[in-house]
């Protein structure tokens, strides 16, 4: 179709052999309707953000018309779901138009989520509705605001069409721009087959796609990056009190991006136990247990690697157990230098570490809002009282305060500075949960006001003005506790 531009496809994901996908077409829907284009989004991917907003392009994005030089697909893949072994998932709802190489040089998916239904969508329907699709754009662009890879949001559109769920939603696709959707499930579906020819194919892709400093036939080196990848990634969510909510292997990302934003949510008050997904019934995906399902997902990788690590698969148990053991310390140290940073320690000092672990536990203590604590800390001044609202009771806080006063007598950085700082790595401005959910009602109603405005204010978290209506943890009654799948 014509978009006025054409789009520089140049899919290798498509090159790939046939089993590794299945071709087809979107869905049309019945009447495409433009919601938002991220414009600074397009750009960046050479892509001009006023055709897409254009009947042409909002067909396009709504999957009415497949551009020139896309190839759609689906894309097989396994996985295991709350620890249950799945053989097959696959896209059963998104299909991947092509892949573009951006401005950066970085080459990368657009997908289009709630694209209707394929080979793989077994008992689903292919389709999508508003409130998810609102709640991914909103949070994903959150996230790369935080400079938190993730996969992207390009834009949203209606569709025109009910999708039936608890009840009729209106239908929606999400176009998702992400470094690549390859994910552990994807692996995991070919090693289930013993397809050893695919297996070293797909690693090798992903190692020129996302790992060019490796080899070609480097699988152990893979296995190691991404276990590094993944533990900076973990940490980063750690920092800002994000909860995944689904961290199923068919939804971790080879390239280290947060990817498949379904009843993720994050912490207003601080509990380590926190859950927000109402599928999540035994906290599995628990905020404190994030770094253990990442770490139990690295194992099923490593398992799927084994068969092309070496000739015999026992042989190479030691190696791609050592690769999987090392994801502890280096999450720890991941870890450290998040909270480091959100801290203001900029010269590491043995007891950081039990520091910052003494701040949480005294946030948990006193139900403290996750952001508004770190954020006035950096806010305010050493011998001014913390702000009452951001705790049941802030003598705790005030307590450990004392001792971060004190660890800073350590640091080089005038006060002025430290603070600069602080208010870069914590920031004051995140997706709560209840104003996502406000976002999503208005929606509903048609009203699109309330969406545009929170992600205009999340793309600047640490640069919100003192009295901007997104910083405030929510009032007594206004809190949401629970997310639901899309
Ligand atoms: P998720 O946990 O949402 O990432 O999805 C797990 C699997 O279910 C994936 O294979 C999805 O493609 C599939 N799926 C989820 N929702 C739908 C739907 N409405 N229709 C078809 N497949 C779906
Ligand atoms: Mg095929
Ligand atoms: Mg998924």
């Amino acid at each position: 179709m014509n978009l006025h531009t054409r789009i520089p496809f140049d899919n290798s994901y498509a090159r790939l052999p046939g089993r590794f996908y299945a071709r087809l077409d979107p869905t049309p829907v019945a009447e495409p309707g433009l919601i938002r284009v991220n414009h600074a989004l397009a750009r960046q991917l050479g892509l001009d953000p006023a055709a897409l907003e254009t009947p042409a392009g909002v067909a396009m994005l709504a999957g009415n018309g497949v551009p020139d030089g896309a190839e759609p697909l689906a894309m097989a893949y396994a996985g295991h779901q709350f620890g249950g072994w799945v053989p097959q998932l696959g896209d059963g709802r998104a299909i991947l138009l092509g892949e573009v190489v951006d401005s950066a040089g970085v080459r990368r998916d657009i997908q289009l989520k709630g694209a209707g239904r394929t080979p793989f969508s077994r008992m689903g329907d292919g389709r999508a509705w508003l409130g998810p699709v609102l709640r991914e754009y909103l949070v994903s662009e959150a996230m790369a605001a935080l400079a938190i890879p993730t996969t992207r949001a390009l834009a949203a559109v209606s569709t025109g069409e009910r999708v039936q769920r608890e009840a009729a939603f209106p239908g929606a696709v999400l176009a998702r721009v992400a470094a690549s959707h390859i994910r552990v499930g994807t692996f995991q579906y070919f090693a289930a087959r013993q397809d050893l020819d695919a297996l070293r194919r797909l690693s090798d892709h992903v190692i020129a796609r996302h790992y060019p400093a490796l080899a070609p036939g480097d699988h152990a080196g893979l296995l190691r990056a991404v276990v590094g990848a993944q533990a900076r990634l973990v940490a980063r969510w750690m920092g800002v009190g994000f909860i995944h909510g689904v961290m199923n292997t068919d939804n971790m990302s080879v390239a280290g991006e947060t990817i498949d934003y379904g009843p993720c949510a994050f912490l207003d008050a601080y509990h380590p136990d926190t859950v927000f997904s109402s599928i999540d019934q035994m906290g599995r995906y628990a905020y404190r247990n994030q770094p253990a399902a990442a770490q139990w997902n690295l194992a099923q990788f490593a398992s799927s690697l084994l068969p092309i690590m070496a000739d015999d698969p026992e042989a190479a148990v030691p190696e791609a157990q050592a690769a999987v053991d090392a994801f502890q310390d280096q999450y720890q140290q991941a870890w450290a230098e998040v909270f480091r940073a959100k801290l203001g320690l900029a010269e590491p000092q043995d007891g950081d570490t039990g520091l910052a672990t003494a701040l949480l536990d005294a946030m948990a203590a006193t139900r403290a809002d996750f952001t508004g604590t770190f954020r006035a800390l950096a806010e305010t001044a050493a011998d001014a009282p913390l702000p009452e609202h951001i705790a049941s009771d802030t003598a705790p806080l005030e307590d450990w305060r004392r001792r971060w006063v004190a660890r800073l007598a350590a640091e080089a950085a005038t006060p002025a500075d430290r603070q600069r700082g602080m208010a870069r790595a914590n920031p004051a401005i995140i997706p709560r949960n209840h104003r996502v959910e406000q976002a999503i009602q208005a929606a509903l109603g048609g009203d699109f006001g309330p969406f545009h405005a929170l992600t205009q204010a999340l793309e600047q978290p640490f640069d919100a003005p003192a009295d901007s209506p997104f910083r405030a943890a929510p009032a007594q009654g206004e809190e949401v506790r629970q997310t639901f799948c899309g």
